[in-house]
């Protein structure tokens, strides 16, 4: 059996979106199943539409996802992608060997008008005509067959010759077009399983003609259903920004988006929801992908993101949760184990990672108290006095100790430890919620513990 190799191509005119972040996950997923080679290949023929900083994006969005690829031009001591854009001699040769072979003919129509329908393209008939010298392109000779796709999710497709018409390969510039720079890519990487979005299913007779004709064998197709949105139509303006990207800096994690991805079009069974990469790289299959439109639905990735957050690996939690903190903990002269323990602290709270800035203020500045918050509370105003006290005399304040001081404290009061805690918080963070009590004592350290206590009692007696 021939080894697995696929590859996901995108074109850098635009970053990478929903849908193609999809692609590539069951490609990646699909080879890692296999055991066989992942390719990243950026299509960037379109000379007028491709950019580098869309190029950029979409390698520092894979790398993001976690989708490595596994081989590539070296670039330090990695791979980078392949580029359409360095390997124009390879196009060139198979187009020279159409022509010679008759199947593709130079045509000054589309040198003439841009965009001319191949319909009233009329070169082919008058060859002879065609001076030496004219700025030409290349068409390809579609021929009077149909073609039949027998694509793994779609099922067999059947295409009627004339709606297959001739196609520019080689634009009048030289620049070879997506159709031919796909085929002579996909043989010469030997690419296995083509599996892509079912916006491409239309290009696939064209490019089966092209494999033909370059006596080659055509890798299996796979199609991907089309994403809709939640009402079932084509996605739109009404789902916002869709791009990956904008999910990263709305605080989404990079498990929750794969967990989302991979279940636009594929199920495991009917029950199982949340799976991790490896898990995926295990169960994923082709044969699993349905055909019928996949429906974003954005509470889904809300669970999802709310899930991994709160109970995925502490180390990919807070390998991502300090990028939403920024410099905020260094800025105020904190180490490392500090801001880990407050990114520790916040986590239970966080539906999404955007949060972090806003439900850590209190962490870098002392709070101010709200008239609703002081009423509720100004009652505790002895109690808090009388425990700042205690905490003031305390010599290791930390959790542990922390938790048997105040303990001990409700105790002797004849309270409900609830009835010390929320004055409390109120009083450390001006907030009604916040991380666990003695994370946020531990955090804030005794001075400024007790500080704040200070400042809330005067508060109170003030009014
Ligand atoms: N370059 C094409 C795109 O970005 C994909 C080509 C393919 O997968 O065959 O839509």
């Amino acid at each position: 059996m021939s080894k697995t190799r696929v590859r996901f191509a995108p074109s850098p005119t635009g970053g990478l979106h929903l849908g193609g972040a999809r692609t590539a996950l069951f490609n990646y997923l699909f080879a890692k199943q296999q055991a066989g080679t992942f390719i990243l290949r950026l299509e960037d023929t379109d000379r007028e539409r491709s950019q580098e900083e869309y190029a950029a994006a979409i390698v520092a969005d894979m790398r993001w996802l976690g989708l490595d690829w596994d081989e590539g031009p070296e670039q330090g001591g990695d791979y980078g992608p392949y580029r359409q854009s360095e390997r124009l001699d390879r196009y060139k040769a198979a187009a020279e060997k159409l022509v010679a072979s008759g199947v593709a003919y130079k045509c000054i129509c589309e040198a003439k008008e841009k965009g001319a329908p191949a319909e009233v393209c009329s070169c082919r008939d008058n060859r002879e005509k065609i001076q030496e010298d004219a700025k030409v392109a290349v068409r390809f000779y579609t021929g009077e067959e149909p073609v039949t796709i027998e694509d793994q999710i779609k099922g067999r497709v059947t295409v009627p010759a004339e709606n297959i018409s001739d196609f520019i390969i080689v634009k009048s510039d030289g620049w070879p077009t997506y159709q031919l720079a796909v085929v002579v890519d996909d043989m010469e990487m030997e690419i296995s399983h083509v599996i892509r979005g079912e916006d491409h299913l239309s290009n696939t007779p064209k490019q089966l003609l092209l494999y033909k004709a370059l006596g080659a064998t055509p890798p299996i197709f796979a199609h991907l259903p089309l994403l809709t949105g939640a009402d079932g139509g084509p996605l739109s303006k009404r789902e916002g920004d869709l791009s990956l990207g904008g999910f990263r800096h709305k605080g989404y994690t990079r498990e929750s988006l794969v967990n989302f991805l991979a279940l636009l079009g594929w199920a495991y069974d009917d029950k199982q929801q949340l799976f991790d990469i490896k898990e995926l790289c295990d169960k994923f299959s082709l044969k699993k992908v349905s055909g019928h439109p996949a429906v974003l639905d954005r509470e889904k990735l809300d669970y999802f993101n709310h899930h991994y957050i709160t109970k995925g690996e502490e180390a990919a939690y807070l390998s991502q949760a300090a990028v939403f903190l920024g410099s905020r903990a260094r800025d105020a002269g904190r180490d490392e184990a500090w801001e880990k323990g407050l990114l520790m602290a916040v986590r239970r709270n966080l539906n999404s990672l955007a949060e972090i800035p806003e439900k850590s203020g209190y962490f870098f500045a002392a709070p101010d108290y709200d008239a609703e918050l002081m009423a509720e509370h100004k009652d505790a105003a002895q109690l808090l006095a009388e425990l700042v006290e205690k905490l003031s005399g305390m010599e290791k304040f930390a959790g542990e100790p922390l938790e048997g001081v105040l303990r001990e404290f409700v105790e002797q009061q004849e309270i409900k430890f609830k009835v010390l805690a929320l004055p409390l918080r109120a009083a450390l963070t001006g907030q009604k919620v916040s991380a666990g009590i003695f994370e946020v004592m531990e955090l804030l350290g005794r001075e400024e513990c007790v500080k704040r206590v200070r400042s809330f009692i005067k508060a109170a007696q003030g009014e």
